[in-house]
């Protein structure tokens, strides 16, 4: 692997697991590696580290140590809740959600259709909020649960989840939300919330990938998703992956420590970057609400090019950013997330997200700064629809931006010596 420096502005998708997580880690690598539920020290003293690294987390989300169930996932934590609320409600088969969720609420949702289940996905505004009193009246007598993301993955987008979790209690139906992209970001406080069950994914938040947690308030009926050892206070079933419990514990740690930074050092780098694309380049938007969102994302959209082409160049600069979310990279379809929001399908795909962190420094900022105006001005030079403003000429004139983005991509791919057609 090359030694070339990176910036990476891609935290939304993934984090470095800061060092203080890996040395909190290691121990139970390499010399405390008992089964936590054997009867031995060896093993019990295991169990008392998970129990430490549980407190560590309920503290990030003020919750009752209790009420936090480990999970290998973000995914596993959100297809869990929506499980258990309809496991434990046999009678309730309709689920109300969003139309941007991650694939991780939208999926299951799909295949829980498939299976006699019904869900309702309201849509969105043209900023990404939603219209509480549709989430009102979308709630069914037979709703089983409400399912509303904090965050926004793709554009930082905030849903009000405190007053989404007042009307889900008013109906007497349970809330939960998928909070992965709010920890370490916001303050996370469950009682200030009101939800029932609350996800996380460590890896968001400087801990290592497959660890999460499920958050289930106390009382909260519940069914576990992995049946099999009675871990987790019989919650889920599987040996617990100590060191990556204890990682998590950690990082929960660092994440309160993290906070004030976040909300202001990050926020300003993630300003100065926004406002610095906006003005440096012509034809670019910002696709979100301004302030209700997270502090460390901006998704801005490029007219007449496709975002795909302007990654692979900012890849050959060694910097990381996306399009849409990781967990669908390859797939050429536009975000639904930003077709939900009504953008055009064309400025969908040209819409790029930068998101930043702890790790982050002023130098990443310049340094996008400094290249990406270039290589957009060199993509929209090879694109027919880069010379003059499209929005002026009338519809049915305009050239073909698609075409034009699969000519520069087939430029840049040759460029980068990559086979024409090939996805990354
Ligand atoms: N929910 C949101 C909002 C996410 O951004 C992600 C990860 O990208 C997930 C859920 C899934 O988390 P994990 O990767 O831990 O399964």
């Amino acid at each position: 692997m090359s030694q070339r420096k990176i910036y990476y502005l891609d935290n939304n998708a993934t984090t470095r697991v800061a060092p203080e997580v890996v040395a909190a880690m290691l121990p139970f690598l390499t010399e405390q590696w008992g089964n936590p539920s054997s009867a031995y020290a060896f093993g019990s003293e295991v169990a008392k580290q998970i129990e430490a690294a549980r407190a560590k987390a309920a503290a990030l989300i003020n919750a009752d140590p209790r009420a936090v169930v480990f999970t290998s996932c973000g995914t596993e934590s959100n297809n869990t809740a929506i499980h258990s609320a309809l496991m434990t409600q046999p009678g309730k088969r309709h689920i109300v959600t969003t139309a941007v969720e991650h694939s991780a609420i939208v999926k299951f949702c799909e295949y829980l259709k498939k299976r006699g289940y019904e869900t309702t996905f309201l849509p969105v505004q043209s900023d990404g909020s939603i219209d509480l009193h549709q989430l009102e009246k979308s709630i069914r007598h037979d709703t089983a649960i409400v399912s509303a993301m904090w965050a926004n993955n793709e554009t930082g987008v905030l849903f009000p989840i405190q007053e989404i979790a007042a009307i889900c209690r008013s109906k007497g139906v349970l809330c939960h939300t998928d909070a992965v992209q709010a920890a370490g970001k916001l303050p996370v406080d469950v009682e200030r919330l009101g939800v029932d069950f609350l996800s996380l994914s460590a890896h968001k938040f400087h801990a290592p990938k497959g660890i999460g947690l499920l958050y289930v308030r106390r009382r909260t009926r519940f069914q576990s998703y992995l049946i099999g050892g009675n871990q987790e206070r019989d919650r889920r079933g599987g040996t617990e992956n100590v060191p990556y419990i204890v990682g998590l514990g950690r990082a929960a740690e660092l994440a309160v420590e993290h906070l004030h930074d976040e909300n202001t050092r990050v926020r300003a780098l993630r300003d100065r970057l926004e406002n610095g694309v906006l003005a440096a380049i012509p034809n670019t938007s910002r696709n979100g609400a301004k302030d209700e969102r997270l502090p460390n994302t901006t998704n801005i959209a490029f007219d007449f090019i496709e975002a795909e082409a302007i990654l692979l160049m900012l890849d050959q600069v060694g910097i990381c950013a996306s399009s849409g979310s990781a967990c669908t990279t390859g797939s050429v379809e536009p975000s639904h997330v930003l077709l939900a929001m009504g953008l055009n399908p064309a400025r969908a795909r040209g819409s790029v997200r930068f998101s930043l962190g702890t790790y982050n420094t002023g130098e990443d900022v310049d340094y996008l700064l400094e290249h990406l105006p270039k290589i957009v001005a060199k993509l929209r030079a090879v694109s027919p629809a880069g010379t003059f403003d499209v929005k002026s000429v009338s519809p049915e004139l305009r050239p073909s931006r698609a075409g034009a983005a699969r000519r520069a991509k087939g430029k840049l791919r040759i460029q980068a010596g990559l086979p024409h057609g090939s996805r990354r």
